[in-house]
């Protein structure tokens, strides 16, 4: 078979929120590339696997049509081509296999301040504009909403003010950008972050095992990222107290020290982060010689 054929092809954002991160993160699991932002692919130089660096609307898409093995990509993005391809009677060739953990944002409705809105039942009768109509329709369609979806390809925060709609459907992190255009959140439609989806087309076993591979690297990635392994010294009747004050630790490893009958040594993985009042509450509860260490990987 032709090399190339075995090699992973990644679809990630070429310029946006999401192409840092979806970038990092596959170098944190271990591959380097080529960089050049004007490049279409990103070459993998360490193992076979190249990044196709595309608009993010057209990653679903991708994957789908098996151009790509792999996608990273909003759920929002995901969830719209699936109700969009639902809707022309095709099925999206797809499946979301992992959650990132970042890109997290939530599709909203939200209301001019000062509109009278008491509920979804106040949307009957009205123009909602979004760039996700998809969505939008799936969501008046369940709650038996009758309103207008008017498409805007984007800026869709000014169309009530030109006119254009009454309500917007759009994404929203901080909120900040609803405040200053005088909007309101009223209702939220889908909670999203970034994910991994991969192409329903059968990989193959050797391409099938480097995915399964990467994975398992990008989990043992998100897992460390907040996590410390911590030591500390302490005398063996202080040892269930310092273990209830470890932060999301699981059985720490204890140990003799020697040339000392009642003082231990204890060592443990914490999942989450240890902060400066942990360390004084462990030292009150009969720790010393605390130490907190980074953790770079971790595999089950
Ligand atoms: P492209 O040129 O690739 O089409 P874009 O303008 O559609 O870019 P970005 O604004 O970079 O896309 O957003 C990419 C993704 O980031 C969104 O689809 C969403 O999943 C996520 N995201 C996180 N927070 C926000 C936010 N506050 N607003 C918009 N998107 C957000
Ligand atoms: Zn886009």
């Amino acid at each position: 078979m032709d090399q190339s054929e075995q090699r992973i092809k990644i679809a990630v954002q070429k310029t946006g929120r999401l192409t840092d991160h979806s970038i990092g993160l596959l170098e944190r699991c271990g591959l380097k590339v080529t960089k050049s932002k004007d490049q279409l692919i990103c070459y993998g130089e360490n193992m076979p696997i190249d990044l196709l660096l595309v608009r993010d609307d057209d990653i679903p898409g991708l994957v789908s049509d098996d151009v790509c093995d792999l996608g990273i990509v909003g759920l929002n993005v995901v969830e719209e081509k699936r109700l969009q391809l639902e809707q022309s009677g095709s099925e999206g060739l797809f499946k979301q296999i992992f959650e990132l953990d970042f890109g997290h944002c939530r599709l909203s409705i939200a209301a001019p301040e000062g509109a009278n809105y008491k509920g979804s039942e106040s949307l009957n009768n009205s123009r909602i504009a979004t760039s996700y109509v998809g969505l939008l329709r799936d969501y008046l369609n369940k709650h038996e909403i009758d309103a207008e979806p008017v498409f805007f390809s984007g800026a869709v925060e000014i169309a009530p003010k030109l006119g254009r709609a009454d309500f917007i459907c759009d994404l929203v992190s901080s909120g900040g950008t609803l405040v200053a255009n005088g909007l309101r959140e009223v209702a939220v439609l889908l909670q999203s972050e970034a994910v991994v989806i991969q192409t329903l087309a059968p990989l193959g076993d050797e391409k099938q095992a480097l995915v399964d591979k990467i994975i398992q690297r990008l989990d043992g990635v998100l897992k460390v990222r907040d996590s410390k392994y911590i030591m500390l010294n302490a005398p063996r009747s202080a040892l269930d107290d310092i273990r209830a004050l470890l932060p999301g630790s699981e059985a720490p490893t204890v140990m003799p020290l020697e040339g000392s009958n009642d003082k231990i040594a204890i060592h443990a993985v914490c999942r989450e982060n240890v902060f400066w009042e942990t360390l004084e509450n462990l030292k009150a509860a009969g720790a010393s010689s605390l130490l907190v260490l980074p953790v770079e990987k971790m595999l089950p």
